[in-house]
């Protein structure tokens, strides 16, 4: 496979804080002419074998994907895990304690959300949950626009759930050491997701990078939703520094949130090593 594969690695469904099912999912991107696909779904792997299944339906080559909640140095990151076995006892325990702090920090945020004047948000956002397990900030904010507080999701992160705002509740996640086990373990390839969103200085940043590679991190998101045409080409030669493989996926949650589309991305820089090229037997 080439680099120009339309490979969108990154995304999610009704299993976490998307809207459309791994079924739907699969449709959009086969429309969308991907290439080869992964769902992504935070902390869960439940809908895994339907993603799967949906893809083969429509001769859609697929990876096996999750996107794990990590907290490094204070500051929330994502490792996305791409080919592993999802049926892997360590990696389902694993995710399954990283999402067991979620039903207590979402009451606690209800709480909080109600003292700056927006009662019944943990109810109101669990309309919006499919899977009682992965109650997510996204869920609130899809209640506090359906409110009228806010005119859509990402002013009610910026007013209300980014950090250090009122609806905000810290929360620890799982280890990055853990996390990139986790998936290593299980035959997948570990990969930084989105790095450009994250508030490290310089020095964390090259701190995060070097302890994710000591512990068996390979990849690094290098074109996604998130990111400018500046972020491909300083992540491209993260690429190059930290001896990395490089990812490419939309981090799609819904048609009518997510600015870009399943397979609408810009290819990955030519001057990089696809993921892809290290999955070639894992994909289904
Ligand atoms: P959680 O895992 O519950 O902390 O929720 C994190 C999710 O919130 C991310 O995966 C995004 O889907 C969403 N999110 C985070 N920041 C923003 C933002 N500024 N605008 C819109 N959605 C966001
Ligand atoms: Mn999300
Ligand atoms: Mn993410
Ligand atoms: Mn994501």
């Amino acid at each position: 496979m080439t680099h120009l594969t339309n490979a969108d690695l990154h995304c999610h469904s009704v299993i976490s804080d998307g809207t459309l099912t791994p079924e739907e999912l699969a449709l959009r991107a086969r429309t969308n002419g991907v290439g080869l696909w992964a769902l992504t779904d935070h902390d869960e792997v439940g809908g895994q074998e339907r993603a799967a299944a949906a893809a083969r339906q429509l001769g859609l080559p697929y990876l096996t994907g999750t996107e794990i909640s990590v907290t490094f140095a204070n500051v929330t990151v994502h490792i996305v895990g791409l080919g592993f076995d999802p049926t892997d006892a360590r990696m389902v325990q694993g995710l399954r304690e990283t999402r067991g702090g979620r039903e207590q920090r979402a009451r606690q945020m209800g709480e909080e959300l109600a003292r700056v004047g927006i009662p019944g948000a943990y109810d109101g956002a669990m309309k919006y949950v499919d899977n009682p397990e992965l109650i997510s900030r996204t869920h609130f904010a899809r209640y506090i626009v359906e409110s009228g507080f806010c005119p859509d999701t990402n002013a009610v992160f910026r007013k209300y759930l980014a950090e250090g705002k009122p609806g905000f509740v810290p929360h620890r996640w799982a280890n990055l050491g853990d996390a990139v086990r986790w998936i290593t373990q299980a035959g997948g390839v570990a990969v930084v997701a989105h790095p450009a969103r994250y508030k490290f200085t310089a020095n964390e940043e090259f701190a995060m990078f070097s302890e994710f590679k000591a512990h068996g991190g390979q990849g690094v998101e290098v074109v996604t939703g998130a990111h400018t045409q500046a972020d491909y080409v300083k992540y491209a030669e993260f690429c190059r520094e930290f001896g990395l493989v490089a990812s490419r996926g939309s981090d799609f949650h819904s048609p009518e949130e997510s600015h870009t589309d399943l397979g609408k991305l810009p290819d990955l820089p030519g001057s990089v090593t696809p993921v892809w090229t290290l999955l070639e037997s894992r994909i289904l």
